[in-house]
């Protein structure tokens, strides 16, 4: 394989993956990160089937699947009353199954594969100016020193200054309400493989509690406090964390810019209902890699900002659907729920759907 300079911005799910795809070929890469250690706070906690199928192609499943936890029932409430019950743990869909995992346990997972190929993430270095040319992309980084690279793959999230850098537009819509979330330690009764959504109140307000570890779960809701509206039967031992976030609905004119490929939020961002956000990103990272090996990088703009345009659009209808005050969209979700629950070919296209990516 011919040699080349391949930079990685940004250690989050999409730069560490990135850098894991390239070795998977053969190629090594400078990985850098602006924070000085990693995090131990997490967003995403859900790992779809189809990432751990590009996973296992890198040679990097085994361990995701030793350690997440495979959520094989969905419990749908409606005013804290079952409304559906969907238990995939006796059906073809049981190894089929959305895992749940923190984020800075998939990003650690990834890291430790990335040190055993030997390549470390470099904490504390930032990408202070970028440009690129059709040959080259010319970096400076915070440290004072500046390098040249074939191949730049910008992971470097939302606010991505790559992205400005080099005028890249990311057009969309910023909502302006708060959403929430934390992550709570459990004791008592618990089903670490069932995800329960309870949907509640005339607005459209939702609460979902969904497992991360054996006895510690993430409380997510469409409310400024996770905690204050949680009416789940859930007894809290400890809090771990706790934030409000707003949710923006972006995505980048162009993923690529001569030679730096964008790529997961730094191309994409949308509301976390469906946890795609991070799998997309994973997607983006292992097709920048591979276009970058086999010399096909004139198509990946294309074909993953139709992937992403796709994911995003699903993504809002679902939010809009579950979030919806309107009582026709809410007796379209009941019966949605419904079929998906009670007629096995809705069941089945609901799970290839929502595990896809
Ligand atoms: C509350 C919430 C819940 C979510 N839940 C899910 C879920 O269940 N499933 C799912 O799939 N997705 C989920 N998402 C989305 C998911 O968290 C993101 O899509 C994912 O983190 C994006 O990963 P990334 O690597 O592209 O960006 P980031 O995780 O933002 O990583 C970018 C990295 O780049 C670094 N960086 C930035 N600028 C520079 C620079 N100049 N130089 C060097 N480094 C730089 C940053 O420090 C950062 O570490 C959720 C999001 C939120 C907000």
């Amino acid at each position: 394989m011919v040699s080349m300079d391949i930079l990685v911005i940004g250690a989050g799910p999409t730069g560490l993956t990135a850098a894991v795809a390239l070795t998977s070929v053969g190629l090594k890469c400078r990985i850098v990160e602006r924070k000085n250690s990693p995090s131990e706070l997490s967003r995403a906690v859900g790992i779809m089937p189809a990432t751990i199928d590009a996973l296992r192609e890198l040679g990097a499943a085994a361990p995701f699947l030793a350690e997440a936890m495979p959520l094989r029932k969905m419990h749908i409430l409606r005013d804290e009353r079952t409304l559906v019950y969907i238990d995939n743990s006796g059906n073809e869909f049981r190894d089929r199954v959305p895992l749940g995992l923190p984020q800075n346990r998939t990003e650690g997972i990834l890291r430790d594969i990335l040190a055993e190929r030997g390549v470390e993430v470099e904490y504390g270095v930032s990408v202070t100016n970028i440009t690129t040319t059709p040959d080259k992309a010319a970096v400076n980084f915070s440290d004072n020193t500046s390098a040249s690279f074939d191949w730049v793959i910008a992971a470097d999230g939302i606010q991505s200054a790559v992205r400005q850098q080099l005028k890249i537009q990311y057009p969309g819509i910023d909502l302006p309400n708060k959403w929430s979330i934390a992550d709570v330690d459990l004791r008592g009764s618990f089903d670490p493989e069932e995800i329960a959504l309870d949907l509640y109140g005339g607005e459209g307000e939702f609460t979902l509690v969904l497992p991360i570890e054996r006895r510690r779960a993430r409380i997510a809701s469409s409310t400024e406090d996770a905690l204050a509206t949680l009416r789940l039967p859930i007894e809290i031992a400890d809090i771990r964390r706790t934030a409000a976030f707003k949710i923006s609905i972006r995505q980048a004119e162009t993923y690529r810019k001569h030679r730096v490929l964008l790529a997961g939020d730094a191309a994409h961002c949308h509301s976390p209902v469906g946890g795609k956000g991070m799998n997309l990103g994973m997607a983006d990272a292992i097709a920048a890699a591979s276009a970058i090996a086999n010399g096909a990088v004139d198509s990946y703009s294309t074909s993953r900002h139709e992937a992403g345009e796709s994911v995003v659009k699903k993504t809002e209808l679902a939010r809009k659907l579950i979030s919806s005050s309107n009582p026709l969209a809410k007796s379209a979700l009941w019966l949605s729920a419904h079929c998906i629950a009670s007629v096995p070919p809705v069941h089945r296209a609901f799970m290839r759907q929502w595990t896809a990516v």
